[in-house]
């Protein structure tokens, strides 16, 4: 595996960056070897398997498709900034415990969805990069370890634009990370990031997330898909409404015969709160009370339909179910 960190570092320091731009094409050519020497039988398939599962991947077959949880790692986030500041300390406290979660500090993992359906390779979000968090931004190692290149990817769809999903699009050379994909997002998520007052209406502490989008975007446009909720996005993916976490938060059904799994994005984040305490307003939502009444709505949607699950921010790999429980719900793992 390559050490990114090392090699960007090293790049970054030179001044003449035009000299390193066949970089994609040498990555290529690592991922195209391995892939061959993995077709050549050379490496018995139970190692491959279990390399994969301890490089952070996990992969199960569902309805005609493959469905892939590769890990991005994780976020390390103070309580202050994510958690209901309404709610009573000892409140909160009670209910965090049993997870084995602290008030102080939560290091919720990042899970990213790839969707294998005949020729049809779709990833959803692309995690945080190497400019947002040191314990985040493994999903190229990841994938390179599970044997999936990024150049087969055919559709990017994003959830929303916060740094922890949009910010991996560009790697450490500033180019596309699936340079054949089309990226699809959410119009109403794209008006707004690029709007020119977004910036100035932001509290100072979370610019950086609209800079780091404004800065990003002119690199997505030209390969770029606008859709709105309740379209299909690519066939067999529908795009759900559930902003509140951010103004165009989609959510995305993906049906794969009679079967269907939704992936959540960010609208069912915590363990414990999205899903025994969902009418607390949470500190990581744009806007906390509409993010409420999404996140209610969402999960009777989830337990009518018995729909199976997969949450970007739920203990790795974030697949599972609901289930109604005590006047509240919880989310059952896979
Ligand atoms: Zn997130």
């Amino acid at each position: 595996m390559t050490d990114k960190t090392e090699l960007s570092d090293w790049i970054k320091a030179e001044p003449v960056r035009s000299r390193l731009t066949d970089f994609p094409v040498q990555r290529r050519l690592v991922l195209k070897s391995l892939a061959a020497v993995l077709a050549s039988g050379a490496v018995p398939a139970l190692t491959i398997r279990a390399y994969a599962q301890q490089a952070g991947s996990h992969q199960q077959v569902f309805g005609d498709g493959t469905l892939t949880v590769v890990s991005d790692g994780q976020l390390v986030l103070p309580g202050s900034m994510v958690l209901p500041e309404s709610i009573d300390r000892s409140e909160l406290s009670a209910v965090l415990d049993e997870f084995g979660m602290s008030i102080d500090e939560l290091r919720p993992d990042c899970n990213i969805t790839l969707w294998r359906q005949g020729d049809r390779h779709v990833l959803f979000d692309v995690g945080a990069g190497s400019h947002f968090m040191p314990s985040a931004g493994k999903l190229l190692e990841n994938m390179e370890a599970a044997g999936i290149d990024p150049y087969d990817i055919t559709d990017v769809v994003f959830t929303h634009a916060h740094p922890d999903h949009l910010w991996g699009v560009l790697d450490d050379f500033d180019e596309l990370i699936c340079p054949d994909a089309t990226y699809h997002m959410p119009e109403q998520e794209w008006d707004y990031w690029s709007a020119g007052d977004t910036l100035s209406k932001t509290p100072e502490n979370r610019q950086a997330f609209v800079a780091g989008a404004q800065n990003r975007f002119p690199a997505i446009e030209p390969q770029l898909n606008l859709f709105r909720a309740g379209q299909e996005v690519v066939p067999g993916i529908e795009a759900i409404d559930t902003s509140g976490h951010t103004p165009g938060h989609c959510s995305f059904a993906v049906h794969a015969g009679s079967e269907a799994i939704v992936v959540l994005g960010d609208a069912l984040t915590n363990v414990a709160l999205s899903f025994l305490k969902p009418d607390w307003p949470s500190g990581s939502d744009q806007d906390p009370h509409k993010a409420v009444k999404t996140r209610l709505r969402l999960l009777d949607r989830l337990v009518a339909e018995q729909s199976r699950i997969v949450g970007f921010h739920l203990p790795h790999p974030g697949l599972g179910h609901v289930s109604k429980h005590d006047g509240g719900w919880r989310f059952v793992p896979a």
